[in-house]
C-alpha cells in the first residue's frame, strides 16, 4: 500500500461519531470569511513527501483551517507559523499556505495530525485519539521517518504510543514532553521495513510546542524556538 491509498482511505473515515458531526457541522455552517469556499469537511490525511525522513506530528486539523481546505496546516494561523519556519529552514517552497492548490511543496518533511478530523474547541477525547492512532501507525510504517517533531504534548504522546505499537525500543519511564526533548525510539539495530525502520539509523522524536495561536500570540512560542527545534529535527533526520 501507498500514502496515496492510505490518504483515500483516511479521507473516508467516519469512526468518531461526535467528530464526524462536528466537522460536517462546520463545513455546512461555514465562515463569513470563506462563504465563497467549500469545505473539505472530511477527516484530513497526512501531506507531503511520501517518504520523508523528517515526519511533523500535529494535533488536529483546524475547524476553519485543514478542516476547510483539505490539507493539514492549510489555510489557519497555525499553519502560517509552520509553514514559514519550514520554509526559513529551506524545506518548503512557499513561506504561507492558504490553499491545496498553491504551489507549496515540501522537500523531505511530511505532516500529519495525531487526530485526522478536527475537534470541537481543538480537544479530541482520549476515545477519539485511541480510535485515530492506526492511521498513524500506518502513516508511519509506509513514510519510515528517521525523525517524528511533536507539535505539542498530546502529539509527543501519540507519537510515544505509535512507537510501542509498532515494537520501537521506548525508553522507560517514558521520555517526558518539552520543548526541544528529545528521545530516541528506536536503535540502528532495530531496522525494519515492515516496523516503520528505515536502515542506516536510530528514529528519534523532538518535542516543540505547538504552533497554536494561544502559544505564539502569549510569546510561549517564538519564531527562534520553532526554528531550533525545527532545526535539531531536521539535523537528525540529514536534512
Ligand atoms: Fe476516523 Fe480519525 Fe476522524 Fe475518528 S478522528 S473519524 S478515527 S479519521
Amino acid at each position: 500500500r501507498t500514502t496515496a491509498q492510505l490518504d483515500a482511505r483516511v479521507s473516508v473515515c467516519r469512526a468518531c461519531p461526535r467528530l464526524v458531526a462536528w466537522r460536517e457541522e462546520v463545513a455546512a455552517t461555514g465562515r463569513r470569511a470563506y462563504r465563497d469556499q467549500p469545505y473539505w469537511g472530511r477527516p484530513v490525511p497526512g501531506w507531503g513527501d511520501p517518504h520523508a525522513p523528517l515526519l511533523v506530528v500535529g494535533l488536529a486539523p483546524a475547524a476553519h483551517g485543514g478542516n476547510r481546505t483539505g490539507r493539514v496546516f492549510t489555510g489557519d494561523r497555525s499553519g502560517d507559523w509552520i509553514f514559514a519556519a519550514l520554509h526559513r529552514a529551506g524545506l518548503a517552497a512557499q513561506e504561507r499556505s492558504d490553499h491545496a492548490g498553491d504551489g507549496q511543496h515540501l522537500t523531505g518533511v511530511r505532516i500529519a495530525a495525531g487526530v485526522r478530523c478536527a475537534p470541537p474547541d481543538n480537544l479530541p477525547t482520549p476515545d477519539e485519539r485511541a480510535a485515530c492512532a492506526p492511521w498513524l501507525d500506518r502513516e508511519v510504517q509506509l513514510v519510515r521517518p528517521r525523525v517524528l517533531l511533536a507539535l505539542g504534548g498530546i502529539a509527543w504522546d501519540a507519537s510515544l504510543a505509535c512507537a510501542r505499537r509498532l515494537g520501537w525500543a521506548v525508553p522507560r519511564p517514558a521520555p517526558r514532553f518539552g520543548h526541544g526533548a528529545r528521545a530516541v525510539l528506536a536503535l540502528p539495530e532495530e531496522d525494519d521495513d515492515e516496523r516503520g525502520r528505515r536502515p542506516g539509523g536510530a528514529v528519534h522524536l523532538v518535542g516543540s510546542y505547538h504552533v497554536s495561536q494561544q502559544n505564539t500570540s502569549t510569546g510561549r512560542l517564538t519564531e527562534a524556538m520553532l526554528d531550533d527545534a525545527l532545526g535539531l529535527a531536521a539535523a537528525l533526520a540529514g536534512l
